[in-house]
């Protein structure tokens, strides 16, 4: 295994690449081995150990028997997954029941198959349904998500569409969205195989439209394109550790076909696009049609026509087969986002000041006005966190270590 030649300084001792090339260089007295080599090594031993009749000891590269994320999954019916997100999500009925009712599908199917019931499955099988998500930033699409996972108790991980390119190119590839929750839970495949992914930013990914067609779109319709398989349920090639494949690299090999993705974006400038299909739509179906659209909120009619002409390839719409949209945030959601759910963020600060032995009495006003202003910043519920921070630094600062006192 020993390269002939000139190796760098820092390199690992039995097949000589350096520590650009391996991600893990250990030193030891005599030389340095990189992760390529150890990973051989141990597989040379256990098989060493089960020729001598030894079972070797389960490591992190073995299955896991008993994970964070083992045990039967508990489904619950979409009422009760839906009043549990109400406990976290304030307003937003719709994409709340939408995402409730794909998710228990999405998950009864899984429990069937699990359970080793596949005469359901025999004539008629059940494809899944992810999720496309649409609204502006800070409306609670992640929130949705994360509480969603939380609850099922699998595998959740977050991943922004933007930071992936085509193979070949500067950039991630596409299948270490899949590293990621391997990651999350301690590289638990099966648990990884039923898990949800969350992609941020899928309109950052559009097809531009002013593209020519002689150059490639390496960041937009490539990306785009090399999502399908893992979106649809495929068996992937994953590097373990996320980044680039490289040829040395062992990869770990995941059935995408029960995890669920849902997929996320303002989609900004979407409306016109809804405004002119539902215009030429009306046309023709009489006056009363036409009064009856609400124009102050056209994303409540987004199809996926519209998605396809904002410039996602419809491969990739066709495998996001539930769309919901989430409303703007108004000044009095806002305000009850400050105060009314489980992990609010009034709720938060309390607690942080409790711990000094001080309470936080935050008046009505106070509220009405953080509300206020973090509308005007048009950030949805994102802002409310900066003003809070802004109002109260000073008081956390200056506090702490004093008697008992209280602040407003
Ligand atoms: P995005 O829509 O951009 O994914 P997030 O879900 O990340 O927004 O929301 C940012 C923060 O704002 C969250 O941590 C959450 O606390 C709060 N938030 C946003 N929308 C809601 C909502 N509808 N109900 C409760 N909290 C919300």
């Amino acid at each position: 295994m020993i390269k002939k030649g000139n190796p760098p300084q820092n390199h690992c001792s039995f097949c000589g690449r350096g520590e650009e090339d391996a991600m893990i260089l250990i030193s030891g007295i005599e030389g340095r081995i990189c992760e390529v080599c150890a990973e051989k090594a141990q597989e040379i031993i256990d098989q060493e150990l089960r020729k001598a009749g030894v079972e070797p000891p389960k490591g992190k590269s073995a299955p896991k028997k008993d994970g964070a994320y083992s045990g039967p999954l508990k489904v619950l019916p979409p009422k009760e997954i839906k009043k549990i997100l109400d406990e976290y999500v304030i307003g937003q009925e719709d994409a709340k029941k939408v995402l409730s009712v794909a998710v228990y599908n999405h998950y009864k199917r899984l429990q069937q198959l699990e359970s080793g019931n596949t005469k359901l499955f025999e004539d008629v099988e059940i494809e899944k349904s992810n999720v496309l998500f649409i609204g502006q930033t800070g409306t609670g699409k992640t929130l949705m998500a994360k509480t969603i996972a939380k609850l099922l108790h699998v595998p959740f991980t977050i991943v922004d569409a933007t930071v992936f390119t085509e193979a070949g190119y500067v950039g991630e590839d596409v299948e270490s969205i899949l590293s990621r929750l391997l990651q999350v839970c301690d590289y638990d495949e099966k648990a990884a195989e039923r898990g949800i992914v969350y992609i941020d930013e899928i309109d950052k990914i559009a097809r531009k439209q002013d593209n020519p067609s002689i150059t490639r779109d390496v960041s937009g319709e490539g990306v785009q394109q090399s999502m399908l398989k893992i979106l649809e349920g495929s068996e992937v090639l994953v590097p373990p550790q996320g980044g680039r494949k490289h040829p040395e690299q062992k990869l770990v090999k995941i059935n995408t076909h029960n995890i669920l993705f849902i997929c996320g974006g303002a989609f900004d400038g979407i409306e016109k696009i809804i405004a002119r299909r539902v215009n030429t739509q009306v046309i023709g179906y009489g006056k009363k049609d036409m009064e009856e659209i609400d124009k102050e909120n056209l994303l409540q009619y987004v199809s996926a026509q519209d998605v396809k002409t904002f410039g996602l390839i419809p491969e990739l719409v066709g495998r996001l087969p539930v769309i919901a949209h989430l409303e703007p945030l108004d000044r009095e959601s806002l305000k009850r986002i400050l105060t009314e759910p489980k992990n609010a963020l009034i709720r938060q600060y309390k607690k942080l000041f409790a711990m000094e032995d001080i309470e936080l009495i935050l008046q009505p006003e106070a509220v009405d006005m953080i509300a206020e202003k973090a509308f005007e910043f048009k950030l949805g519920a994102r802002g409310l966190r900066a003003l809070c921070e802004g109002l109260l630094t000073d008081a956390m600062f200056e506090l702490p270590g004093k008697a008992k006192l209280k602040a407003a």
